[in-house]
């Protein structure tokens, strides 16, 4: 007997079909006498529809309006997944976030979870009964409804399971794991059974969007155990665990590859060299609050410096122009620009303890004649910046020469 936090996700929930199908699930692991807690989104499109129809009343944002809208969507599928259960002999018992007194902090749209009660999720479960929470909600402690960010459910069904300390935590998606790359792109990739968090969150923030960032740190940091796994029928399985770093992982050098197509570069050159040139170059674009990502310095033999960057593609031509203002300001020598790049990365924590890895990402690279534009690397990350049209070419290379097309052997 285990007690289990399970998340369906909007597609899960998306008719009431998928949500009998849920119930069914749900049913299987109370038969086998394991206490459930299920999070459900809101069915899929429904946060979107919600948005829409607060544009249509008022075109300026209500920050604390729309989070009691949003907040219906999900006040519906606990509602009707309680029914369901109900109506195969599985008693259920719905709550919104703040009836199980999930407290935030008042930042609308995007408030963190403070405390949970668990005392009311306790009692139902000792009496038998699921227990069926909204997830991406909860109440500040003024009582004001709040929401945690788009897919905020994950990070709802992280914390219910820290709180109550459950055996797993299992996020029930679309897709029935996390894998090796975008299948999309390489036909080849393979689920992986096990990730570690530190992993999980250098994929996940460079495009594998399977889950909430936010709910991977919060499960790392709480040491929730994580499940990835798929909702549907015919795609059961074990998904994929996000867990701590231990022996008996898979021994790959490097666990996955990650890609983002929403980049663009800027440089600038020819800036006399002084101490304070990077603040001035980069203090307007943050202030225009834009993200910078890679950043590369050179100073050349003139004594003037080259300073390149990249930010997402929707902040290029407003990044540009801050740029040709600074270059005049400055006394630079030229602003260039390419939005049509891309950054392809190598993730995986045996990095750590294997040389060369480098140099194979860089050769297999070079055997198919893609020219590196930028590097930049952490403890177990390698990124490149390549040119758009390279990005399956150079995704694939890098599947076959680091063998993520075969199954590792494990030292278990
Ligand atoms: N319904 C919310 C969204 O669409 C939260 C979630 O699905 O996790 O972002
Ligand atoms: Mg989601």
């Amino acid at each position: 007997m285990a007690l289990i936090v399970q998340k369906y996700g909007g597609t899960s929930v998306g008719s009431v079909e998928r949500i009998q199908n849920v119930a069914r699930k749900v049913k299987l692991f109370r038969d086998r006498g394991d206490d459930v807690v299920v999070v459900v989104s809101a069915m899929s499109g429904e946060t979107n529809r919600l948005l829409d129809l607060a544009r249509g009343v008022n075109p300026e944002h209500c920050a604390r309006e729309t989070d009691v809208l949003l907040a219906t969507g999900e006040q519906v599928t606990i509602a009707l997944l309680a029914m369901a259960l109900k109506a195969i002999g599985c008693d259920a018992r719905s709550y919104t976030g703040s009836q199980v007194h999930i407290l935030t902090d008042s930042a609308h749209s995007k408030a963190r979870i403070l405390e949970i009660d668990q005392n009311k999720m306790r009692d139902d479960l000792a009496q038998g009964r699921v227990v069926v929470v909204a997830g991406f909600q909860g109440a500040d402690e003024h009582g004001n409804i709040t929401t945690l960010g788009r897919g905020g459910s994950d990070t709802t069904a992280v914390a219910l399971a820290a709180a109550l300390k459950a055996d797993e935590c299992q996020i029930y998606t679309d897709v029935d794991g996390v894998y090796t790359t975008d299948p999309r792109v390489v036909a080849e990739a393979r689920r992986l059974d096990r990730i570690t968090f530190e992993e999980m969150l250098e994929m996940a923030s460079l495009g594998s969007k399977v889950l909430q960032i936010r709910s991977v740190e919060f499960a790392g940091k709480f040491n929730v155990p994580l499940r990835v796994l798929s909702s549907f029928e015919g795609k059961e399985g074990p998904g994929t665990l996000i867990t701590y770093e231990e022996d008996g992982m898979e021994e790959a050098l490097i666990s996955g590859i990650a890609f983002n197509r929403d980049e663009a570069k800027l440089t600038i050159q020819g800036v006399p060299d002084q101490p304070g040139v990077a603040y001035r170059i980069l203090g307007p674009i943050g202030e225009a609050d834009i993200e910078v990502d890679m950043i590369v310095q050179n100073v050349g033999a003139d004594g003037t410096t080259d300073f390149t960057f990249t930010v997402h593609r929707n902040d290029y031509e407003k990044a540009l122009k801050l740029l040709r203002q600074t270059a005049t300001d400055v006394g630079a020598r030229e602003v260039a620009g390419d939005n049509k790049i891309v950054k392809i990365s190598i993730v995986g924590v045996g990095m750590r303890s294997h040389a060369g890895i480098a140099s194979t990402m860089f050769q297999a690279l070079a055997k198919e004649g893609i020219n590196i534009r930028m590097i930049s690397t952490s403890e177990i990350k390698i990124s490149v910046v390549v040119d758009e049209k390279y990005l399956e070419l150079g995704v694939r290379a890098l599947h076959t020469a680091f063998e993520l097309d075969q199954a590792p052997a494990t030292n278990a």
